[in-house]
Order: C-alpha cells, then structure tokens, then sequence
C-alpha cells in the first residue's frame, strides 16, 4: 500500500490527513482536539487506511474519548465508521447518510476493482444529526451543520470550528479533482457554494479531495456548475461533444470520466426528472474503458 496519506497540524488544534493525489476513494479526513475530547471528520475507505488514519489520531488525542462526524455517505469517507464505533466512539451523521451507511459499506463490486477492502462492517447505532449542533470538546466547541438543500449527497453536512477558521467541506469541495454528482443535485450545490457555504468566511477549507485551500477554490467549482447548468438545458444534448468539452475546460482535474455522469444529472434535473442511475454509471464505466481499479 503506499503512503500516501500526509498528517500535518492545520492549526495548533487542528489536524489534517490529506490522501494525495484525491482521486477515487482516496479522500480526506481531519481531527479536532480539545482538552476534554476529539471530534473526528471522516474515515476511510479499507481498513487498512483506517487504522492507520486511527493510529495518528490517537497519537494525538491520546486517552481521549472521540467522535465522528460523516460528512456524507461515500464509502471513501464513512467505510470506517464501524471501526470508530467499535472503539467506543460516538458516530454523527444526517438521518439519509446513517441510513445508508448502516445498509452496508460502498463498496460496488460492479464499478470498481479493488482486493483490500478488509473489515469495513458499518456501525450498529449513529446518532443522526439534523440541525446545528455543537460538540464541546473542553475549551473548543465546533460546530455541525447539516447542509440545507441536496447538493453532493442527499445528507451532507459540514464541520466548523470558528476559532481557527477552519471548514470541513467533505465532498462539496473538490480540489484538482472532478466532482461527482451522481447522488447529488447540481443545482442545489452550485447554490450552496454560492451562498451558503461562504457565509462561514471560512480562513481554511478542508476538502473531501485534494489539499486544504482558501475560499479561492470555490470559484472553479462554480464555473463547472454553470457550465453543466447552461449546456444541458436543452431536449436532447450532444453529451460526447460536452464531454470532450469539459475535459478541455478542465484538464487538471483527475478522474474525468465523471464528467459523463455530471452532464447526465444536469440534463436531468433540467427536465424536473431523477437522473437515471444505470445510464450513469454505464456512461461512468464506457468512458473509463471498463471497471476502474481502486489505487488503495
Ligand atoms: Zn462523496
């Protein structure tokens, strides 16, 4: 397995552990410390991963009770959330992720290849969270808050800490990486990123892919939104064309073959329908050339 997982002190409270380069299931996690406890956000997708994430969590935190907020339902993120219960951690999530998760890890061996998945059972009980709560752990108070309209997932929610300035975004932020709208709304997201999400006046933003950044990092995210917004609203789309589009538009981004699916969702939340799932994930694994191997 390579180490790609990179563990630095974000502030003096705040830590991070960014699994670089960001692409497909290999997402961010971070920790908050008070004197009291530590709130973890997100875990990892193997088991392997996980323990590892744990081990300099508790490298850290010591004795200290811990719990876990999920910012949203994706495997790469809540696939250890079973391991931080069977630790005698507390699990935070929206009712629609607890759901979700507690039906059984993501795994989905039709899309993806992937042979070290190990123990990734999910959690029994997760205590779901469905307005702003604060989680005081002894001198520091960060906030959870449920994210108001479908934007990445029908259940995500975001992590504030206000004395450092730092914003957990889970996935409504990716960084040099393509988003995926597949279970979300574009709509609903490109709102959230315009209007809610900067209210925090956030100093540091946590993405669930790629390096913490500024509020900067929002702005190109924006852009792909409208983009998809615009070129979609029309009966019958040339989707090749926007794709090959897209990938020009975009081209740092990793994992483009999302593009695919985005353009999909976009079309469909133009006609008022529900974006047809199989077509995605067939347009997901066409425009990849077959299943994709997870590099975990
Ligand atoms: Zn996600």
């Amino acid at each position: 397995m390579p180490p790609r997982a990179s563990v630095s002190a974000l502030t003096d409270s705040v830590s991070v552990s960014i699994q670089a380069p960001g692409g497909w299931y290999q997402s961010n996690s971070g920790w908050i410390r008070g004197a009291d406890g530590g709130l973890l956000i997100d875990t990892c997708a193997t088991e392997g991963l996980t323990r590892r994430l744990l081990a300099a969590v508790d490298a850290d935190l010591g004795a200290r009770p811990l719990t876990l907020a999920l910012t949203h339902a994706h495997g790469d993120h809540a696939n250890g959330a079973g391991a931080v219960r069977g630790r005698g951690g507390t699990v935070l999530a929206r009712t629609a992720t607890a759901h979700e998760v507690k039906a059984g890890p993501h795994t989905f061996p039709q899309v993806f290849d992937c042979s070290v998945w190990g123990d990734i059972d999910p959690p029994a009980d997760i205590t779901e969270v469905e307005a702003v709560q604060a989680v005081d752990l002894g001198g520091r108070v960060p906030e959870i808050h449920p994210v108001p309209v479908k934007a990445h997932t029908a259940g995500d929610l975001v992590v504030w800490d206000s004395a450092d300035g730092v914003l957990f975004t889970g996935d409504l932020l990716f960084v040099g990486v393509c988003p995926l709208a597949i279970q979300g709304n574009v709509r609903g997201w490109l709102e959230v990123l315009l209007g809610w999400l900067p209210a925090f006046e956030a100093k540091h933003l946590v993405p669930g892919h790629g390096p913490a950044v500024d509020r900067a990092a929002v702005t190109p995210l924006v852009d792909y939104f409208q983009w998809l917004i615009e070129v979609t609203d029309k009966p019958e789309p040339d989707f090749a064309a926007l794709y090959a589009d897209a990938r020009d538009r975009w081209p740092d981004w990793l994992d483009s073959e999302r593009h695919a699916v985005n353009l999909l969702v976009a079309h469909a939340e133009s006609r008022g329908a529900e974006p047809d799932l199989m077509a995605a994930i067939t347009a997901l694994m066409t425009t990849n050339g077959g299943r994709i191997v997870l590099d975990l």
